[in-house]
């Protein structure tokens, strides 16, 4: 699903960013990245959306070398990822229905799928009462479940989610990361940057652990992971 084969990155200003880095991530693993700011998380989430490329190395995503994509070829891989923000990105001149739609209506999707997708999907992450509302009549934790419907609505085979609890309360955050894992039962490969040590430690995940652009530990047992 997604192999990074000693991948560096430096940015145009000579930062490294990730340092020869080799990550096989198989369809319908589970994930956190971990590591303290600046260690290089969002870089590799971003090269995994092919926002940056890389400076060398080999990435491979869904089946496609994305090392040296085009720019023109990028929207065809984002189809397959849904993409969680921490600040929701929600607009909010819309409902909460029309947030999840403008996913669907981006790839042409006809009115009767939307019609019949964008309630189920609603309900699936405990929202279908909220439809009618905007965004800022919303909790932080519903906000975040909205982007994560939009997030899915397409049926993704990768949800990226880059610190998607950093705005919303510990209790919620526990929601939040309960729903990402139940979508994952469904098949859907995950990966969730945090840096909130106590959530980790509550989900039974494998970890990875990022320390100055290089792959400090992998492990699927995050006592060890997060000692240190
Ligand atoms: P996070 O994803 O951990 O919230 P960011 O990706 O916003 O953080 O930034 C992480 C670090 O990278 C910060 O120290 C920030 O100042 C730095 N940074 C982000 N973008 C740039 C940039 N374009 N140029 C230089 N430094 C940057
Ligand atoms: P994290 O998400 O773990 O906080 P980042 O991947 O954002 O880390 O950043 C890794 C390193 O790369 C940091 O030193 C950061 O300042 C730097 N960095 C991030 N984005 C840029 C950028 N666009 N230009 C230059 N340096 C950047």
């Amino acid at each position: 699903m997604i192999d990074f084969n000693n991948v560096s990155k430096t940015y145009p200003n000579g930062t490294h960013a990730l340092y020869d880095v080799s990550i096989h991530i198989d369809k319908g693993e589970f994930a956190f990245i971990v590591g303290a700011s600046g260690a290089g998380k969002s870089t590799f989430l971003k090269l995994i959306m092919h926002e940056e490329s890389p400076s060398s190395g080999e990435i491979i995503v869904n089946n496609l070398n994305i090392t040296k994509m085009r720019r023109r070829k990028v929207p065809y891989l984002r189809r397959h990822m849904g993409i969680v923000f921490q600040d929701f990105r929600l607009i909010d001149k819309m409902n909460v229905f029309d947030n999840v739609a403008f996913a669907m209506r981006a790839i042409g999707a006809s009115a009767s799928s939307i019609k019949k997708r964008v309630p189920y999907i609603l309900e699936l992450v405990g929202l279908k009462n909220k439809m009618k509302n905007k965004p800022s009549e919303l909790s932080g934790g519903e906000q975040q479940r909205v982007s994560l419907a939009r997030a899915l609505v397409n049926n993704p085979e990768i949800i990226i989610a880059d610190e998607p609890t950093g705005n919303v309360d510990p209790e919620m955050s526990h929601d939040i990361i309960q729903l990402l894992s139940e979508i994952n039962d469904m098949g859907t490969t995950v990966l969730v940057v945090t840096h909130e040590h106590e959530l980790v430690r509550q989900f039974n995940k494998r970890v990875i652990v990022i320390d100055h652009g290089r792959v400090k530990s992998d492990t699927k047992n995050p006592e060890a992971a997060l000692a240190y």
